[in-house]
């Protein structure tokens, strides 16, 4: 008997209907003669709609009480998933996060699993029920609700899946896997079979929505084989793994973009070393997440930096170096919005070179102004304007020749 875990994304529990589904897609895995864990977001768009319900009342919610509120999407799904289990003749108990031992650091909105108590699960498992968890959700050491950020039932799975010594943990969601590109934007993406956990985590970290970058890093942490499905047909999915073997080995395996993307700028910073230490520990130290770095010497006795962040952490980016400015030593602050970020992924890349150059020539051929660009072993990430980012993205496809010799249907 194996232990396997199931997560079913928003999409996929979207409806009662939905949720029936879901049900007897986890059944199946009981009759297989396996114990199942099932871990779910919330309803469709639950989050959205909980999100603008809270803007509706103010435009700074506090951190806690937006944690309070999101967290009770999941806990609807669990609960319904549990009944129709039920209904079925099936065995179960639904568990929020908390209840499941989902022990993390002390932050909202964005927190990290830090240890998993599993005796209350492991306990019901041997009593022979399913065990449905509410993804996205934990409890810090002071008992507060905490959530993982969006996204982030994935890593609920995974991370159930590694401390529950699971056999494998299935993502079902609503397309049928992991792409070359997003198929509902770029014509001739196709589906992967199989992709190797870093190429993966490149993809998930650059934008590629399919995954919670976290919940791959917990994978390839835990070698744990993570498989993404749909849930409404029965085909295969992608599985992801230490060193994919289905595919070819392909130069580029990925074209991820992701939009509004900012750049901020900061002028006249005094001492460059201990300067840049303390401008990024000090975002750091606010959970802002920094992308791309452009370090550039203007003056003899001063540095110019740029970086990008996500849209999202602009404001309080430039609250907290602004509230900083005088003991980190800048004289000015700007920043651009409207930018987006188009980026390839291969682990083929290490050994070919001219993979970046055939990047920035098509783009260049196409007239698209590339603003920043970083690299690393296996991807190179390019920032343009937001109205270039599906174009980019399409021609960059195209002149890597990702697209199938069979297409896939494509998703509208
Ligand atoms: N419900 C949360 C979200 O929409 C978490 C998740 O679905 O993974 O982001
Ligand atoms: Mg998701």
């Amino acid at each position: 008997m194996s232990l396997i875990i199931q997560k079913f994304g928003g999409t996929s529990v979207g409806s009662v209907e939905k949720i029936q589904h879901a049900a007897s897609r986890v059944i199946q895995e009981v009759r297989n003669g396996n114990q199942v864990v099932v871990v779910v977001s919330a309803m469709g768009k639950t989050t959205d709609e909980l999100i603008r319900l809270a803007a509706g009342i103010t435009d700074k919610p506090n951190k806690r009480d937006m944690d309070m509120l999101l967290t009770t999407g999941e806990q609807m799904t669990i609960s319904l998933l549990s009944m129709a289990l039920q209904s079925n003749g099936y065995n179960s108990v639904s568990m929020t996060g908390w209840q499941a031992g989902i022990q993390t650091e002390a932050v909202h909105s964005k927190a990290r699993i830090t240890h998993i108590e599993t005796t209350r699960m492991k306990e019901a498992l041997s009593c022979g029920k399913i065990v449905v968890v509410a993804g996205f959700q934990g409890m810090d050491m002071n008992n507060e609700i905490t959530t993982l950020g969006r996204g982030g039932s994935d890593t609920t799975a995974v991370a159930l899946a590694a401390s529950l010594g699971a056999a494998r943990c299935d993502i079902y969601t609503d397309v049928d896997g992991v792409y070359t590109s997003d198929p509902r934007y770029i014509k001739g993406a196709r589906k992967l079979e199989g992709i190797s956990y870093d190429e993966m985590l490149e993809l998930a970290n650059l934008g590629a929505g399919v995954l919670h970058p976290r919940a791959v890093e917990y994978a390839k942490n835990n070698s744990m084989p993570l498989t993404v499905r749909s849930s409404l047909e029965k085909i295969e999915g992608t599985l992801i793994e230490e060193v994919s073997n289905l595919e070819e080995n392909l130069v580029v395996r990925g074209v991820a973009f992701e939009g509004d993307i900012v750049r901020v700028t900061i002028v006249g910073l005094k001492n460059e070393v201990t300067g840049l230490a303390s401008i990024f520990s000090t975002l750091a130290e606010n959970q802002i997440n920094v992308d791309i770095i452009i370090q550039s010497r203007t003056e003899i006795d001063s540095t110019s930096l740029s970086f990008s962040i996500k849209e999202e952490e602009l404001e309080e980016a430039l609250q907290v170096l602004k509230q900083h400015q005088t003991a980190l030593g800048f004289s000015s602050l700007d920043y651009e919005v409207g930018l987006a970020k188009v980026s390839i992924v291969g682990s083929g890349m290490v050994s070919n070179p001219g993979v970046a150059a055939q990047m920035f020539q098509c783009m260049s051929q196409n007239g698209i102004a590339i603003k920043m660009v970083s690299t690393s072993e296996i991807k190179v990430s390019t920032v343009v304007h937001m109205e270039d980012m599906l174009r980019s993205a399409q021609i960059i496809h195209d002149s890597f020749s990702l697209e199938a010799l069979q297409p896939y249907p494509q998703l509208t």
